[in-house]
């Protein structure tokens, strides 16, 4: 099992407490969370990490300096997320996202064997040009994992509306094994790659439109070629 955190309430004695216990701990990078410190002692203690760090257009003007600052740091994998949310400003433009695959190339080339640059899933299709390990067009929320919150829930991605309580592991099996649809569903919240259902009806009804005009043009064309039929009788 991994595990997110913000690190704020994590000592040494934690670590040590839960050393070989876990897969891999991630630690959320946050403007307010003293992260350099949480890295330089999450390092020292050797404990099994990665960070997740969200690439917004502010912060991508910084991006390199950051990577290389955790890179100093003792961190030998960053994750960098694309935003999920409602606010038009922390989505990257497409310029954007062209311009950080290509600094994601360039750092992971100069970085190799000292530390792994990673893409979030919800990326999608967007970072194309960046080689990948697998090439899978779905992200595999609530099939390949599930994020099990604080409160006792089971979604199959952060972000998303989909949200089911459980008590126990079994709960937790029988959600999984029939709740399959629901779980491998679109996040609705902007950001997500899977394809969108809001998307997938509105373009379900727009082609249905299109049929029924084109039943509309042909039927007239066919009115039409029975009048002009009739009309060399004189008498339609
Ligand atoms: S369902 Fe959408 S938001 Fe959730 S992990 Fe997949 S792509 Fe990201």
């Amino acid at each position: 099992m991994n595990f997110t955190t913000n690190g704020l309430a994590l000592s040494t004695e934690d670590l040590a407490a839960i050393k070989g216990k876990y897969g891999q701990l991630r630690l959320s990078l946050y403007d307010d969370n003293d992260w350099r410190n949480m890295v330089a002692m999450l390092a020292r203690e050797k404990a099994r990490f990665g960070v997740n760090y969200l690439v917004t257009p502010e912060r991508l003007k910084t991006l390199e300096t950051t990577i290389l600052e955790l890179c100093e740091l003792g961190c030998r994998d960053i994750l960098l997320l694309s935003y999920n949310g409602y606010d038009q400003d922390m989505h990257l433009s497409k310029e954007s996202t062209n311009a950080l695959s290509g600094t994601i190339k360039l750092m992971a080339a100069a970085l190799k064997g000292r530390c792994q640059i990673k893409l979030g899933v919800c990326w999608g299709e967007q970072m194309q040009s960046v080689p990948r390990l697998f090439n899978k067009a779905d992200c595999g929320a609530g099939r390949e994992f599930l994020v099990i919150t604080s409160d006792k829930k089971i979604q199959p991605c952060s972000f998303h509306q989909v949200a089911l309580p459980v008590k126990t592991a079994a709960d937790v099996m029988n959600i999984y094994n029939k709740r399959r649809s629901e779980l491998e569903s679109a996040a609705l919240m902007p950001g997500c790659s899977r394809e969108n259902h809001a998307d997938h009806w509105a373009r379900a009804k727009r082609e249905e439109e299109e049929e029924e005009e084109e039943e509309e043009v042909a039927a007239r064309e066919d009115g039409k070629e029975a009048i002009a039929i009739q009309r060399p009788g004189g008498q339609a």
